[in-house]
């Protein structure tokens, strides 16, 4: 007997007459019996992630019956334990599980219900979607869809402005994830290096971007993610991602970079970032300067060139995070050792960066934390580690106290290019003047000291 005469004669089987007449057979549970679903605390529409497909769950789970049901569900589960995740849900990407009430409705909830409130998803609980709601959701994609487009447009026309790109190749057609991904939005090489941009404009599934990271990273290039624009002050779950995976460098395209990148030809990208820092604090006490951690943001045009690309990491940034960290508590103790005669922590601190155990000589640590202290002074614009009333203040403290680190000094600024009139004004500008041509109060400029030269290469380069 073949297949198909077993299935169509399954009627006639004894065990088909047990549907609906003869329940207690089954000990109450009949697996042919059509699964029945609750709107109650339910994801309306889900993607099965396998192809893309967007069931309405209030049509599409009617259609199976019990049996089925009840295998979807531990399959999904033990997927879920793999971290692989067969439905998702369809407005906001966040993995969905099958739940069921005791009266057998059933109905998909999100797995972490936390992470769909904080991509803002329209599907969560005691909200009731009008079918005008629910269309918008399903044709999100086709408006997305001219967004992404355009987006792709503006990138190219950012890698063409520039040379040092090889001409790029774009996809044409524009696909959602529902769709499924075939080839990057946009691919060129830069020195060699193939770099691929894909246009984001809205909740990509947070496991498409892992993938796509990850098949880059094996192929040896490098995925950047190219926003339409700045994300609001409600950052959805995907901005937060991609930020934080890039050293906190977010990039975005408009007409302004494109333009600008042909105006000089050199590619352009706006670069939102939050950079580890410190800011003056006025001490409690004592009324000196002090430092705290802090973090400076910047929403600005900058050249291609100007990042570091990094296809190990998958990262394309100005900076890395944790050095600035680093560099940023050093000089918060630089400034407590300056104003407060804290050495300890600075001296533990230096070693700690040096990897080495060797004494630091005390002077040498003074000198160092009036040294950075002077920097920074002139940096922020105020005296840094004392209570004196401007920053030249503490240039000129460096001057008289520590010649050892004076010529460190004004070499520092000026490549910092922190030596402002504003500074010059005065007695400083007169003393930087001698100590550039090697002189120091008549006589040659003393010796340099050589480790703190290395430490202010660590500290600013
Ligand atoms: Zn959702």
């Amino acid at each position: 007997m073949d297949l198909q005469s077993e299935v169509s004669n399954q009627s006639n089987a004894p065990h088909a007459y047990r549907r609906g007449v003869d329940r207690d057979c089954f000990g109450g549970f009949d697996p042919t019996a059509p699964v029945r679903v609750t709107t109650k605390n339910t994801v309306a529409l889900v993607t099965r992630v396998a192809d893309r497909t967007t069931f309405d769950v209030s049509e599409w789970l009617p259609t199976l019956n019990m049996g089925e049901l009840h295998t979807l569900r531990p399959e999904i589960r033990s997927a879920g334990v793999r971290k692989e995740y067969p439905f998702i849900c369809a407005a906001c990407g966040e993995p969905v599980v099958l739940k069921a009430y005791t009266d057998y409705g059933h109905y998909f909830s999100h797995l972490e219900k936390h992470r769909a409130e904080q991509a803002g998803c329209p599907f969560r609980e005691s909200r009731d979607l009008s079918q005008e709601d629910l269309d918008r959701i399903r044709y999100h994609g086709q408006r997305e869809g001219a967004r992404h487009v355009r987006t792709k447009v503006l990138i190219e026309r950012t890698l063409r402005a520039d040379p040092r790109f090889d001409a790029p190749k774009i996809e044409t057609t524009w696909r959602s994830f529902l769709e499924g991904w075939r080839r990057p939005d946009v691919s060129s090489k830069w020195d060699g290096l193939p770099v691929v941009f894909e246009a984001q404009v809205s909740n990509t599934y947070p496991q498409i971007v892992a993938e796509r990271t990850e098949f880059y990273r094996r192929d040896g290039a490098l995925l950047v993610w190219i926003f339409d624009r700045r994300p609001d002050e409600t950052w959805r779950t995907l901005h937060a991602d991609a930020f934080c995976a890039n050293q906190q460098h977010l990039f975005v395209v408009d007409e302004e970079s494109a333009a600008e990148s042909e105006r000089q030809g050199i590619a352009f990208v706006r670069s939102y970032s939050l950079r580890p820092d410190v800011r003056p604090v006025k001490s409690d006490n004592s009324h000196r300067t002090l430092l705290e951690m802090a973090q400076s943001e910047s929403f600005e045009l900058v050249p291609f060139n100007e990042l570091k690309l990094d296809v190990e990491r998958q990262t394309a940034c100005r900076f890395d995070v944790k050095l600035e960290e680093r560099r940023s508590r050093h000089k918060v103790l630089c400034a407590a050792a300056q104003a407060n005669s804290q050495m300890t922590p600075l001296k533990e601190d230096l070693m700690d960066i040096r990897n080495s155990r060797r004494p630091v000589d005390e002077k040498a640590l003074c000198a160092w934390a009036a040294l950075v202290c002077a920097i920074e002074s002139a940096r922020l614009g105020c005296a840094v580690g004392t209570g004196l009333a401007n920053a030249a203040g503490v240039l000129n403290l460096v001057y008289d106290h520590y010649p050892s680190v004076v010529g460190l000094l004004v070499g520092q600024l000026s490549q910092l290019n922190l030596d402002t009139e504003e500074i010059q004004r005065g007695a400083w500008g007169k003393r930087s003047a001698m100590v550039r041509s090697g002189s120091y109060e008549g006589k040659p400029l003393p010796e340099q000291h050589l480790a703190s030269r290395m430490m202010l290469a660590w500290l600013y380069d």
